[in-house]
């Protein structure tokens, strides 16, 4: 894909968003799975439904801008976080160690998305496509809110239960 002009960097980068969300979908259903704390499991299943929309918004972004499909890019940056995400999956533990550790992971993935988007944001302004800079900042105002969601959690009940976990196991 060539790189001239700040149009060709926009096409790219959002086509890089489309690839990531799609790898995300897959794997917040996953960790939805895997999570025990009923509103962690909540908050990765409500998550999951708002990246399905996210998805759609990107489409609907393609086509306003005119290119003829979304697919062709892979997100590389996306593919180590879930990679790294999957040993969380993997592992067996106390769950609220496992959920912490589910969190940690899954706001990896929210940073660089919120990177991402505010980044496409800027460049969709400076290029007076004002809809699609509105459309990319409600995606990047519900990747905050679950960031702040997911931090809120785990300060409130996960990693209190983490650390407890760990000293009942001391004192057997
Ligand atoms: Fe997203
Ligand atoms: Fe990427
Ligand atoms: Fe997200």
């Amino acid at each position: 894909m060539s790189m001239q002009t700040l149009e060709d960097l926009l096409e790219e980068q959002l086509k890089d968003l489309y690839n990531a969300e799609n790898q995300l979908l897959k794997a917040l259903k996953k960790m939805a799975k895997k999570a025990t704390n009923e509103k962690l499991v909540e908050a990765f299943e409500s998550h999951t439904e708002e990246t399905q929309g996210q998805i759609e918004r990107l489409e609907q972004i393609g086509k306003k801008l005119g290119y003829k499909k979304m697919t062709g890019k892979v997100c590389k940056a996306m593919q180590g976080l879930v990679e790294e995400g999957k040993e969380v999956l993997e592992e067996d533990g106390s769950d609220a160690v496992i959920d912490a550790a589910l969190i940690a992971a899954a706001q990896r993935c929210e940073h660089y998305e919120i990177s991402a988007y505010g980044s496409a944001r800027a460049m969709a302004e400076e290029l007076g496509e004002d809809q699609v800079a509105k459309l990319l900042q409600q995606t990047l105002d519900e990747e905050s809110e679950t960031d702040e969601k997911l931090s809120e959690l785990s300060v409130s009940e996960i990693l209190g239960a983490a650390h407890a976990a760990g000293s009942e196991e001391e004192e057997e």
